[in-house]
């Protein structure tokens, strides 16, 4: 069966992990399984990358490269554990080096005109998944398998041009992944593809969002009809809660695509919830494992029908760096067209909208928004709604969070909304805003930052941990 393994940053975090993560192939690989390989950038590399970045555009040249110089270490210690065969082992240390030159001057170059561009950005980036792919490209080589790495861009990855945020474009990406990977996997050599970058039609770097090689995993499983997609973790699948928020949080055998997409958008591991429509579409099960406990099987992300009944909630999450915007004002009420500006607006400030709850006297619509949008969809939202009449004022509140109760059994089970604001009263955490999506598989509330943790445990302890005793 063709499979598609990805492997997160810290599952080849260094060079024993890197080991383990070929070690898991190699086991794939004597099941008879034809894989492709998802790979992303070691640890926090795209992090310490985007802070280079930084320290270039601000002309801090010397803390960039020191930034590039732990980058480095990082990688060509990583190669020396993990690649045992001598001849591969030098070369994939040359080519490393070459490539660490390169960033180095690319950095060089944007301290010296202190600027920064999208583009250039993703540029930076790119080194992430360029710099970890081949070594565990060279791990496999070293233990005698035909594995062979490529760039999104020689995988056949096509986006649009927006950097940082690149879509794919899914029906020539298609098209290319079959030409290019389709013959190579059913002959038996494993590509190893970095995840998270790719190309645009001129053959620019590009990257598709944080936590995208979930999407190139799921782009690549689509794309080759695979029967199952691995996401190889540090955790043992997805859980009824952030463990570092409720340490006892269970595991999640099964969901269906619906839940893990609402899971994903309230941020339970930094997966863009486009990864999963990939494969829901195609019909392919998504299963999330832990790298350091394979004989465990994880989560199983399937068709809804397919997925047995749990508990009413099933995960409680929370979102943060978020913030809200109420747009208010007594002439809005009955003015045709006050909602459409608003979001218009937001949109042009490239501010996405997380939440939406409008007043049903219609005098204020109420939005939150991340963090780092608050400013500048505050401005564009003075600037283009004050004035006018309609709108009285624009008021933001920062320093809250999303917190978010997520289950297909709460479609149909009357109550559960009284439920989980017992709960959170009981806690003696102030609601600002609720919403319930349309989808009716989730109920989401903001409350202040300092009350989200708190909010969480008691809703775990409401629904899951109860709902597993009884
Ligand atoms: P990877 O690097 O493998 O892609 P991520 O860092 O993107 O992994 O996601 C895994 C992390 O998500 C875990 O280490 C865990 O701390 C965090 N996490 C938050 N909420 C959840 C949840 N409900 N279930 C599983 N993991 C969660
Ligand atoms: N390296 C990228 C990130 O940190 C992509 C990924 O890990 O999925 O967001
Ligand atoms: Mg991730």
């Amino acid at each position: 069966m063709k499979r598609v393994m990805k492997f997160g940053g810290t599952s080849v975090g260094d060079g024993e992990r890197i080991e383990r993560a070929a070690s898991l192939v190699a086991a794939a690989v004597a099941r008879g399984d034809l894989p492709l390989v998802v790979v992303s950038a070691m640890n926090d590399t795209t992090d310490d990358l985007l802070a280079a970045c930084e320290h270039a555009r601000r002309g801090r040249h010397d803390q960039a490269a020191q930034a590039v110089h732990r980058i480095a270490t990082a990688h060509l210690d990583a190669v020396r554990r993990a690649v045992r065969e001598g001849a591969v082992r030098d070369g994939l240390l040359s080519t490393t080096r070459e490539q660490l030159g390169e960033l180095e001057k690319v950095l060089t170059g944007i301290a010296f005109v202190g600027e920064l561009t999208p583009r250039s950005r993703d540029f930076v980036l790119s080194f992430g998944e360029r710099l970890s792919t081949p070594i565990l490209a060279g791990a496999l080589a070293a233990r005698g398998l035909p594995a062979r790495a490529f760039t999104g861009k020689e995988a056949g990855i096509l986006t649009d041009s927006r950097f940082g945020e690149a879509r794919p474009l899914v029906a020539s990406t298609r098209h290319q992944l079959r030409e290019r990977l389709g013959a190579l996997v059913e002959s038996g050599t494993i590509p190893v593809v970095t995840g998270f970058i790719a190309a645009d039609q001129h053959g620019t770097p590009t990257t598709i969002g944080r936590g995208g090689s979930d999407f190139t995993a799921t782009l690549l499983g689509a794309a080759l009809e695979v029967g199952e997609i691995e996401l190889w973790s540090d955790v043992d699948g997805l859980l009824s809660a952030d463990p570092r928020v409720v340490p006892d949080a269970r595991l999640l055998e099964e969901l269906s695509y619906a839940e893990a997409m609402e899971m994903a958008f309230f941020g339970a591991k930094t997966m863009p919830p486009g990864a999963l429509e990939m494969a829901s579409e195609a019909g392919i099960p998504v299963r999330v494992r832990n790298c350091a406990r394979p004989e465990r099987t994880g989560t199983a992300i399937i068709e809804a029908q397919k997925v047995h009944a749990g508990s009413i909630v099933k995960t409680v999450l929370s979102i943060r760096k978020v913030g809200l915007v109420t747009v208010s004002g007594g002439g809005m009420a009955g003015v045709p067209g006050t909602a459409a500006r608003v979001f218009d607006i937001l949109g042009e400030a490239r501010a996405n909208v997380l939440m939406v709850s409008q007043g049903s006297s219609e005098v204020n619509i109420t939005v939150v928004l991340p963090s780092d949008a608050m400013d500048r969809a505050v401005n564009a939202l003075e600037l283009g709604m004050l004035g006018g009449g309609a709108v009285r004022e624009v008021v933001r509140e920062d320093d809250v969070a999303i917190v978010a109760c997520v289950g297909a059994g709460m479609k149909g089970t009357p109550g559960v909304a009284a439920r989980v604001f017992t709960a959170v009263a009981g806690a003696g955490v102030n609601v600002h805003m609720i919403a319930q999506g349309s989808s009716e598989l989730n109920i989401s509330f903001v409350v202040r930052e300092a009350d989200a943790d708190r909010a969480v445990r008691a809703l775990h302890a409401e629904f899951v941990a109860r709902d597993a005793k009884g």
